[in-house]
């Protein structure tokens, strides 16, 4: 399928490259294809960046059938423009299409989009230390129609979006607060995809923890709130004494990222001793009694590594690392940020060229 291209005839100003912050900027460019039952995925196009004409019964207004994805491309050193594994982006998008019965779309095809419309709005691509463009695609349900069944309309678009760092205090620890009230995920529903839902039924927790001057939550699983799983939107790891442990998968309510994925094959390659398996909160704070909690850190696209400082379970604060960066922590965010910004020798073949 040809991407059809339509450029703007009033190109923004562009933001001021060191105060970019997350998510506040927009390109002049976006990517629409539609879906539509009986054709199938069609007409793909760029277009200059406007917003959407929606029936006030659009289904995804209703019942949240939509889909999303995150990935970034990195302006190297050489003025070369790098992606890090979008095809596991794409893969993961299909994974939430299937649960949420959105129709899939074609793999390969979604990446020859992303790189058609970051080539596009490649002067948007920022060059200040540590930032990048963020690339969200995202399917969503567009049916005129408030009765409860999986859409015949879709829409999947792509938009841009240039980025600093994702905290503001940079590598900085932050201070977590272990939720036990509120839960994100089961097993047998969504946790595993990226779906709008997941985030509405977040902010609650988030709210309270900033309220107790906590800068994300810990999320525990659904049915015992005994084990860890996540952290905010982030994927977690401990490094005990002698082995870094993450969460496992095999739940089905935790987000396999793209980061986590790339930290367990880094550190394999390092030669750590990597677990993937349930751990609970009493492990957590029986290692951090015995002096065998080294480090934590969250691992995502957005921020990259989030090294944890602090740890609150009910009363108990738990410091990490007297509330400083670990070594491994730091060590995993140069190499992979040396990998994304084509720094370092991308000895797994991760990043893709953008032309
Ligand atoms: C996106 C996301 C992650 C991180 O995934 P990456 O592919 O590493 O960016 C982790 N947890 C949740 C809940 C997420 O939405």
């Amino acid at each position: 399928m040809e991407i059809k291209i339509e450029k703007t005839t009033h190109p923004k100003a562009k933001p001021d490259q060191n105060a970019l912050g997350f998510g506040n900027y927009y390109t002049d460019h976006m990517f629409i294809m539609n879906y539509d039952e009986g054709q199938g995925w069609h007409d793909p196009r760029i277009v200059p960046y406007a917003p959407f004409e929606l029936d006030p019964a659009a289904m995804v207004l209703h019942y949240a059938q939509e889909v999303f994805e995150g990935l970034k491309a990195y302006r190297t050193d050489k003025g070369e423009i790098l992606l890090f594994r979008p095809d596991k982006n794409m893969e993961r998008l299909n994974r939430s299409c299937d649960r949420l019965c959105i129709p899939k779309i074609d793999e390969a095809f979604a990446v020859e989009a992303i790189k058609t419309l970051v080539s596009v709005d490649r002067d948007w691509i920022p060059t200040a230390e540590g930032t990048s463009l963020y690339i969200r695609p995202f399917i969503f349900a567009v049916d005129a129609h408030v009765g409860v069944h999986p859409a015949k309309h879709l829409i999947f678009s792509i938009i841009l979006s240039p980025v600093g760092a994702y905290y503001p205090e940079g590598l900085n620890p932050v201070k977590i607060y272990v939720e036990n009230k509120y839960v994100r995920a089961v097993k047998g529903g969504v946790g595993f995809t990226k779906t709008g839902g997941n985030y509405a039924t977040s902010l609650k927790a988030q709210d309270v923890a900033e309220k107790l001057g906590y800068t994300q939550v810990l999320w525990l699983d659904g049915v015992e709130r005994k084990y860890v799983e996540e952290v905010g939107t982030m994927n977690v790891f401990f490094v005990l004494d002698g082995e870094v442990v993450t969460p496992s998968l095999e739940t089905g309510s935790i987000l396999g990222g793209i980061t986590r994925m790339s930290c367990i094959e880094i550190l394999k390659d390092w030669g750590y001793n990597v677990s993937e398996r349930r751990i609970s909160v009493d492990e957590l704070e029986k290692a951090f009694d015995e002096g065998r909690l080294l480090e934590a850190f969250g691992s995502g696209t957005a921020a990259v590594i989030s090294p944890i400082g602090e740890l609150r379970v009910g009363d108990k604060v738990m410091p990490i690392n007297n509330g400083e960066i670990g070594e491994l922590s730091q060590k995993l965010y140069d190499e992979l940020t040396g990998i994304q910004w084509g720094k370092r020798p991308d000895k797994f073949g991760w990043t893709v060229k953008v032309d």
